[in-house]
Formats: structure tokens, C-alpha cells, sequence
């Protein structure tokens, strides 16, 4: 029998095994074409930059190493990442990687949106002036 403490680091282990197993099946095509249907569906969630315009978002990890930091997600309009707002929240980011997104728009790059241009981005104004940069 196995100590309930035991019990807690095989199930910790098990869980990051399988982690990493899902970072690299993400990689294949057969788990890039699982992922693209969630893309197309908004499952990791939209962008929250106004410019956007809810533009999907796809998962990423700053780190390939376990507990390193929780997943974030990459917006392929601004090029940016934020912290997730769904489900994904609490999740390991080496469970999808530092390479995902990438490899994902490099074999998707159809999807890949126009970087939003110069135009599109804030500017402060006060009364209407734009705020002088000091
Ligand atoms: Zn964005």
C-alpha cells in the first residue's frame, strides 16, 4: 500500500508526464489540426486589445521547462501575449510550449491576420491635443 503522500507525488509526476506528452503531440500535425479547430471556435480566447477587434488567440508557453510559469496567450495580430481569461488560467505553460503558436502560424500561415498598422494604435489626448511625450 501506498502512503497517501506517495500517492500525491505519483499523481503530481503523472500529470506532468502527460503535460509534456501533450506539448509535443501539440507539435504534430494531427494535434496542429486538433488545435486549429479550437482556434476556429475561440477555445483559448480573444486578444483583449481594443485594435484587435477580438481577434483569437492561441496558447503559449514563455517556457519549456514544468512550473516555470502558467500558460499565457499569444495574439497573432499584435504579436503580444496576456494572461488567459478561460479555463486555461491556472495551467502549466510548458504544456504547450514556447514553439506552438509559431510552428502553428508558419503551417497555417493563410490564417496569419495583417499586423494592424501604425493608425491603429492609441493616442492619448487631452482636449483633443495629443499629450506631449516628455
Ligand atoms: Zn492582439
Amino acid at each position: 500500500m501506498l502512503t497517501e503522500e506517495q500517492n500525491e507525488l505519483i499523481e503530481s509526476a503523472a500529470e506532468m508526464l502527460y503535460g509534456l506528452i501533450h506539448a509535443r503531440y501539440i507539435l504534430t500535425s494531427k494535434g496542429l489540426a486538433t488545435m486549429l479547430d479550437k482556434y476556429k471556435t475561440f477555445d483559448f480566447g480573444r486578444c483583449p486589445r481594443v485594435y484587435c477587434c477580438g481577434q483569437s488567440c492561441l496558447p503559449v508557453g514563455q517556457s519549456d521547462i514544468p512550473r516555470a510559469s502558467t500558460v499565457k496567450i499569444y495574439c497573432p495580430k499584435c504579436e503580444d501575449i496576456y494572461y488567459p481569461r478561460s479555463k486555461y488560467q491556472d495551467m502549466d505553460g510548458a504544456y504547450f510550449g514556447t514553439t506552438f503558436p509559431h510552428l502553428f502560424l508558419m503551417t497555417y500561415s493563410n490564417l496569419k491576420p495583417q499586423k494592424p498598422s501604425q493608425s491603429q494604435s492609441y493616442v492619448p489626448r487631452v482636449f483633443g491635443f495629443k499629450v506631449h511625450k516628455p
